[in-house]
């Protein structure tokens, strides 16, 4: 993480270490013809967009790519470029054939939720902290905002114009993983990639209306219950949220309806952090965290198990949620007391 009081300090140490990890990669997509493009589970608009921004990029050096994820994309990115072309399974296709596998915002390979990438050669591209440099190529960078960003650099070193269609999927990337411009990982540089995509057509009003105005009514039911249910925790600085498969039903809805709730409690001005349990597949419970500032939830991730990143990570707990709930909820109380230690004034 770099000291906030000397912004750029540690991207400029890190650079010339980028250089050449992008020169090897640039070198790799280059010299091979046949790609994959993967991404975790139970995709966001940071893995769709880096996804079809690198395959667009590709085709237009002739390259062949195919796009594998375990789960279909949320309903609302259905209509952007390219979308429908990604390929839901949960082993690597028997026919296809690859030189390589471009794995995007993965902090390990298991994230990908597909079998069957395992011993091919892998081009590791991710910013989420704590990534396992799993790869025979391995790019992390946590100072990006998303890993669109970095996705944008490579097709910069590849020579590829930005097209319509690349900027669309890099905007979104970013527009998205940065909790539309709310996180606290957004620098100049972030800006910067933005005005290039607007300049090659991207309209952010019409990008914003489509990715967080196009709310089913059972979506909007669906919000008023669960803010219903809303506890306050720690003097109100702590929300926590619980969803289950009655209250999807009963509002019509389903798993692709809940991207962008854990957000709701944080704008109210005195909660600091949410916590949002979904209850999942059989007996696993998908703990999402979210938090303002310099509150860190990865860290209370890492201590079960998960990542992500300073103002948003999660986690899976297998097993019954009331065993580890307190605990949960104990570490999120004290990540709220450190960060307030250092909120910055806006
Ligand atoms: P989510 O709450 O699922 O939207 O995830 C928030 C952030 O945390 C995203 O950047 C995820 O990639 C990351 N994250 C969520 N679950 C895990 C996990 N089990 N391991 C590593 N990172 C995770
Ligand atoms: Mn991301």
């Amino acid at each position: 993480m770099s000291d906030p009081a000397s912004p750029g300090a540690a991207s400029a140490v890190a650079q010339p270490a980028a250089e050449r990890l992008i020169g090897r990669i640039r070198q790799d997509l280059i010299t091979r013809q046949r790609f994959l493009l993967t991404s975790h589970a139970r995709p966001d608009g940071d893995s769709i967009g880096s996804q079809l921004a690198m395959a667009f990029a590709l085709e237009a050096l002739g390259k062949k790519v195919r796009i594998v994820n375990a789960d279909r994309p949320p309903e609302h990115y259905s209509g952007f470029p390219g979308v429908d072309r990604i390929e839901i399974a949960s082993d690597v296709p028997a026919d296809a054939e690859a030189d390589a596998v471009i794995v995007m915002e993965c902090s390990d390979l298991s994230r990908t939720g597909v079998r069957g990438f395992e011993g091919r050669y892998i081009i590791n591209i991710d910013h989420h902290g704590g990534n396992r440099m799993y790869g025979d190529v391995n790019w992390f960078d946590e100072s990006a905002a998303a890993c669109g960003e970095m996705v944008f650099d490579v097709i910069g070193a590849l020579g590829v114009p930005l097209t319509r269609e690349i900027a669309t999927h890099i905007y979104l990337a970013i527009l998205t993983d940065t909790g539309s411009f709310h996180h606290s990982n957004i620098t100049p540089r972030t800006f910067d990639i933005c005005r290039q995509t607007v300049e090659a057509g991207v309209n952010p009003a019409a990008m914003a209306r489509r990715i967080f105005d196009s709310n089913s009514f059972g979506k909007l039911k669906l919000i008023g219950s669960l803010l219903d249910s809303m506890e306050l925790l720690d003097e109100g600085r702590l929300a926590v949220l619980y969803l289950d498969d009655a209250m999807l039903e009963s509002c019509g809805c389903t798993h692709n309806d809940t991207e962008g709730l854990i957000n709701l409690p944080l704008t109210a001005r005195e909660i600091q952090a949410v916590v949002f349990f979904r209850v999942d597949a059989g007996d696993a419970v998908r703990v999402s965290l979210r938090s303002k500032y310099d509150v860190d939830v990865r860290l209370v991730a890492s201590a079960f198990g998960g990542g992500g990143h300073k103002n948003a990570a999660g986690f899976t707990v297998t097993g019954p949620l009331t065993q580890i709930r307190g605990a949960i909820l104990d570490r999120l109380v004290a990540a709220v007391a450190q960060g307030l230690q250092t909120r910055p004034t806006a």
